[in-house]
């Protein structure tokens, strides 16, 4: 087995919402296997800077909405600042918003497709046509959920962005596998961030998520780690249009 298959010196990752999370456990992983890392948040992403920081690896502070496809251009151009290319993309910014289906608003319809799907799919498109000019192919790695998978309950939007996620992560593999661009996603089961606080603050839910895990314990930050890594490298060149699943067994109930 070559280890250094995993390497990734000398690579930039862009890493949306890395300011906390799983996006900062990736973040993390990205530069301790070698990469520099361009950061896009909304706010301050200190402390995910200083771990990238102290492993050695560059990381640039870019700020922005997500949600407004408009900026795109110019953070493609700011990241390209750092040292001229860009090799991978890991688009993990997301957000959820829960009410009954039959409640729901257009509000929390629209933004949470903005973020989770919308954004995903041009700035995958932005990156695409670097990695074309670049002419050495390039990763772009999607955050999938459980609910690419399942229905989920008083997540509409929420379910709706996550299958559109997978779906278009097979859609982007096909067109783009033969520029030697791998489109793939990760599909995290039940992690422990901002995202999931309320699930674990309601005693009775947390109880029964926990006890329907195989593995018998919500996920981390940096369970995200191998995966991101795997899927960012050299050791994953054949793998195109896959939701690898990091669920501690969820899917596998
Ligand atoms: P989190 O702790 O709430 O972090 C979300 C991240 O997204 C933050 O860095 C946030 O940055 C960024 N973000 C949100 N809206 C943004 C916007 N409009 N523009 C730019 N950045 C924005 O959530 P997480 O659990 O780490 O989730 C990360 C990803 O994993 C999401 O796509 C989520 O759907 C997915 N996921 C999570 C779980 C889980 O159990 N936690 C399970 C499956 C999938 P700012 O604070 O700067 O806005």
């Amino acid at each position: 087995m070559k280890f250094d298959l995993f390497q990734l010196k000398g690579q930039v990752a862009i890493v949306t919402g890395c300011n906390t999370g799983l996006g900062q456990g990736m973040a993390i992983a990205l530069a301790e296997a070698g990469a520099d890392v361009v950061g896009i948040n909304q706010s301050a992403p200190e402390d995910t800077r200083q771990a990238v920081e102290a492993l050695g690896r560059r990381f640039l502070d870019l700020r922005a909405d997500m949600a407004d496809i408009g900026r795109i251009p110019s953070l493609i151009t700011q990241a390209l600042a750092l040292s001229g290319r860009i090799d991978i993309l890991v688009n993990n910014a997301g957000i959820i918003r829960r009410e009954d289906a039959i409640d729901f608003g257009e509000r929390d319809w629209d933004e949470v497709i903005d973020v989770n799907l919308k954004s995903a799919f041009f700035l995958s498109q932005a990156m695409a046509k670097l990695c074309m000019a670049q002419g050495r192919g390039g990763k772009i790695i999607n955050v999938a959920s459980m609910l690419s998978f399942q229905g989920g309950i008083r997540v509409p939007s929420y379910t709706a962005s996550k299958s559109g996620v997978m779906g278009l992560t097979k859609a982007l593999a096909n067109e783009w596998a033969a520029h030697g661009i791998n489109v793939n996603a990760i599909a995290p089961g039940y992690m422990a961030t901002n995202n999931t606080a309320a699930l674990r603050a309601d005693e009775a839910r947390n109880a029964a998520i926990t006890a329907r895990i195989p593995s018998g314990r919500w996920g981390t930050p940096s369970d995200m780690a191998g995966p991101v890594v795997f899927l960012a490298s050299q050791a994953s060149d054949y793998v195109h249009g896959y939701t690898l699943a990091v669920d501690g067994g969820w899917l596998a109930r």
